[in-house]
């Protein structure tokens, strides 16, 4: 779909028999660099960028230290049956040169990027850097394919109009997202949200768009499963759809590592059948934001964030399974 390249994977990830895992160059995956999408299927793509977060700050190491703990990561997908790079070409095209001392000027710049990406045809997987890189690959993306379907998983909704006076900060996103027409506010889902807030409103202005929001309580102890048919059934194959997926949706006793962390979150079995649930949708990008290293001292965050980032890759189209 969308003239995606496809091709066989000649690009594979190094074996951890042929370079201990611990070795060698930190891409993600241990994939080859590229300095061109071009050719490329789908691409890993850091956006060390934290200047707009509101709490804690960190995530502008979230990139490098996603790709440390990717480096245990295999090729073939033991639960699904994926085997990615089989089918696709893969490789990460290393960090977007944000501008640390501006977010207004960073914007554009992203948002140049994915445009390069996308009209080479490959389908950019990113690793964050805050919430705020959303807005800017959004704008690429909707230039590239129209507004796209949503799939959100935070705790937070990040439709907030202004914080401290500021229309870009990372709980910003989707508002100016909406009010761009990036996307199509039917078929927009905000699963995992939480916590305690200022009024009633954070929740009520996404679903007055037509969001439909799924809180995290509502879904304790349950499969997401029966949820992510839904999700299928209401977007269709054929719909460009986005997966964003804030760290912070999943509960800090397994990925404490971020900057707004908010208790009683999703699990790591849920946050799976999240990404496993997207299998067959026209997915043209997601990404995985808000790990903050510095908050991250065992790794566990970033580790999570690295294998969802590789289950990501594993739903794209056109990737079989064996
Ligand atoms: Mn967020
Ligand atoms: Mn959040």
């Amino acid at each position: 779909m969308g003239g995606a390249v496809e091709m066989t994977g000649t690009n594979q990830p190094l074996s951890g028999n042929a370079m201990p895992r611990f070795g060698g160059i930190a891409t993600m995956m241990r994939l080859p660099f590229a300095e061109s999408a071009h050719g490329l299927a789908a691409a890993f793509v850091g956006v060390p960028l934290d200047i707009g977060t509101s709490h804690r700050p960190g995530a502008r190491f979230g990139p490098r230290q996603i790709r440390a703990e990717s480096a245990l990561i295999r090729p073939y997908n033991l639960a699904t049956g994926a085997a990615p790079f089989d089918t696709l070409q893969v490789a990460d095209l290393g960090d977007v040169a944000i501008n640390t001392y501006s977010l207004e000027k960073s914007l554009p710049i992203i948002t140049a990027f994915y445009e390069r990406v996308l009209a080479a045809g490959c389908r950019p997987l990113t690793l964050g850097g805050d919430h705020t890189i959303a807005l800017p690959i959004l704008r690429a993306v909707a230039a590239r394919h129209g507004p796209v379907a949503l799939v959100h998983v935070d705790a937070h909704a990040d439709v907030n109009d202004e914080m401290f006076g500021e229309r870009i900060t990372h709980g910003t996103p989707f508002r100016r997202a909406v009010e761009e027409g990036l996307l199509q506010s039917g078929k927009v889902w905000q699963i995992g949200l939480r916590g305690t807030g200022y009024a009633a409103d954070d929740f009520d202005w996404p679903r007055s768009q037509g969001f439909t929001v799924v809180q995290a309580h509502e879904v304790w102890y349950r499969s997401l499963a029966p949820l992510m048919t839904q999700v299928r059934d209401r977007i269709g194959a054929a719909t460009p759809v986005y997966l964003s997926f804030d760290i912070d949706g999943i509960d800090p006793s397994f990925a404490g590592g971020t900057g707004t962390p908010e208790i009683g979150g999703l699990t790591v079995p849920q946050a799976l059948e999240i990404v496993r649930g997207c299998s067959g949708l026209n997915l043209v990008g997601a990404d995985l934001v808000e790990v903050s290293p510095p908050y991250d001292p065992t790794g566990n965050t970033a580790l999570l964030g690295a294998n969802l980032l590789y289950e990501m890759l594993c739903v794209l189209p056109g990737v079989r399974c064996r």
